[in-house]
């Protein structure tokens, strides 16, 4: 039940009169339940099949190099390629669920920060051909969190970054330690974001609107998991942008070291 009104209060501070409506929203709760169900039970039935056709594209392109088709093979990794593209949207999909029924699991471990941070650099640098992904990493150590959620979001503020700048061939990813916890930026040179925009690319399917952004394929989950996540351990997310020339994603997370 949801109510909204005013009450009026006597001289002692005691309710008198209330006026007001009240909603029954257990209908719209079941229908939002039912939603977030529908989504999760459909992008869990498309992750199936995507993966196997995945799996045959890759052996189909290795069949083709070693007979020497190197233009069919390059198809089949470009199909490969758009075949990622496909999982990490239905993966956004089976996370943005689990978030809001508070079903994402966590596995907790202690794991070298940087070199996650290295690893998830490498796999992305592999499928990036235009962009250069610098690496700006101070000694960090070991970190108690969940690798591969945190990895998650590394790697989604890097594929932003790389998204948001067509027009230049640079991203950097700095990590550091500030204040006992460990701090990591996205850095890039490219379309940026306006500042009224700033506080709402969090929100879930926000998206900043504009003749530009059209070019630019999403469903505005990313950050927002990406914050739920980082705010399941306990940190934060921030960013700061200008306009035309590029946007700092940040997030730290507190760190528990083990000795
Ligand atoms: P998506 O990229 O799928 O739209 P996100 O949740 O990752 O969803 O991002 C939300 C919005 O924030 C994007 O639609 C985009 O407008 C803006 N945004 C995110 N990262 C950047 C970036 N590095 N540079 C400019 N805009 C960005």
């Amino acid at each position: 039940i949801k109510e909204s009104g005013k009450a009026q209060y006597d001289e002692k501070g005691n309710p008198i009169t209330f006026i007001g409506v009240s909603f029954d929203i257990t209908e719209t709760k079941q229908l939002q339940q039912q939603k977030d169900d529908f989504i999760g039970i459909a992008s869990h039935e498309l992750k199936t099949p995507v993966t196997s056709i995945k799996a045959y594209a890759q052996v189909l392109e290795r069949i083709l190099l070693k007979k020497g088709d190197i233009k069919e093979a390059e198809l089949m990794k470009k199909m490969d390629s758009q075949l990622n593209r496909l999982t990490n949207l239905i993966g956004d999909l089976l996370d943005v669920t689990k978030v809001n029924l508070g079903k994402l699991q966590y596995n907790h471990t202690h794991f070298d920060f940087n070199e996650m941070v290295r690893f998830a650099i490498e796999e992305l640098q592999r499928t990036t051909e235009i962009h250069h992904i610098l690496a700006d990493l101070q000694e960090v150590g070991l970190v108690y969190a969940d690798k591969e959620r945190v990895s998650q979001v590394v790697t989604n503020l890097m594929t932003n970054a790389i998204k948001y700048s067509p027009d230049s061939e640079q991203i950097v990813v700095h990590s550091s330690i500030e204040n006992n916890s460990v701090v990591v930026c996205v850095e890039d040179f490219g379309i940026g974001i306006a500042e009224n925009n700033l506080n709402k690319v969090f929100e879930q399917f926000y998206r900043v609107s504009g003749s530009m952004q059209h070019t630019f394929p999403g469903l505005g989950l990313g950050l927002y998991i990406s914050s739920e996540i980082i705010k399941r351990e306990g940190g934060k997310i921030w960013v700061s942008s200008t306009e035309g020339k590029g946007s700092k994603f940040c997030f730290s997370i507190p760190i528990q070291r083990t000795n």
